[in-house]
């Protein structure tokens, strides 16, 4: 049983297809593009596992507590979270509003917490509770021009780590993915330039999918990942070798 937030496209879409191939039900959040969520959904029913579609924004509170409501009431509990629901708002910080410094924060950071917060006590319930948080490479070398974004998801690596402590006692893993460039919506954004700059620093010299993503989630979700806890595994074509 296991809910995704921003499943609805990119990166969640792959997390929640794969999770769903290796026999996960699937709970598909997303924001706005239900049509989006409603084909994961059914991709997912193909492939012979149950599926679920939940509208809520992870920054909000109460939208926290009724996707992890709406999912529970569905599957008759929670055993994996991942919270991958992400927003950009890039730019020069000289230039940076505190809207683009506290919308970036609300999904990727605040998001997580109130999402994973909501969640707790079913995950603790479940015998092999998971939450996989996706931060980003950048949340560990640093990016010009997303100085929101990169201490957003930096936040995530501290969020996991801590909380990974709290609830080892109960074998609940917590664990991060930092993926690198990853071809999707948010890269997408990206001009020519930005992209022919970018190249030069991925020792595997190309950018990759999100399919090359999904399976490390699974994998981390799976019970052959019980003894890994607290750590960021970084799926980043050689961009961080640590
Ligand atoms: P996309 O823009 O392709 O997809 C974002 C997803 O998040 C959509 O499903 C969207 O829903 C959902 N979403 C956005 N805001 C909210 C919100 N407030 N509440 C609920 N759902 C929300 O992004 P990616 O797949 O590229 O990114 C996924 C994650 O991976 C993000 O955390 C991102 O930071 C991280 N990442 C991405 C990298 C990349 O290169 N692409 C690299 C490193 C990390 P809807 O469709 O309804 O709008």
């Amino acid at each position: 049983m296991a809910l995704v937030t921003g499943g609805s496209r990119g990166i969640g879409r792959a997390i929640c297809i794969e999770l769903g191939r290796q026999g996960a039900r699937v709970a598909v959040n997303y924001r706005e593009r239900a049509d989006a969520a409603e084909e994961v959904a059914r991709i997912i029913r193909e492939s012979g596992s149950e599926a679920i579609v939940v509208r809520g924004d992870v920054a909000s509170p109460d939208d926290a507590a009724s996707i992890v409501q709406e999912t529970v009431a569905a599957f008759g509990g929670l055993d994996i979270l991942v919270n991958n629901a992400g927003i950009t708002r890039d730019g020069l910080l000289l230039r940076m509003s505190e809207q683009d410094w506290d919308a970036v924060h609300d999904t990727n950071l605040r998001g997580a917490f109130l999402v994973t917060k909501a969640a707790l006590r079913h995950l603790l319930r479940s015998k092999a509770g998971r939450v996989v948080n996706i931060s980003s490479v950048v949340g560990v070398m640093g990016n010009a021009g997303q100085a929101n974004y990169a201490a957003a998801k930096a936040g995530l690596i501290g969020f996991t780590r801590a909380l990974a402590r709290e609830v080892a006692s109960r074998a609940v893993t917590v664990n991060a993915v930092a993926p690198g460039f990853i071809e999707t919506d948010i890269t997408a954004q990206l001009s020519e330039k930005q992209l022919a700059a970018i190249l030069p620093q991925i020792p595997l010299g190309r950018v990759a999918k999100p399919e090359e993503v999904a399976p490390l989630v699974a994998f981390l979700a799976s019970d052959a990942a019980a003894y890994i806890t607290g750590q960021c595994i970084h799926v980043d074509g050689g961009m961080v070798m640590a």
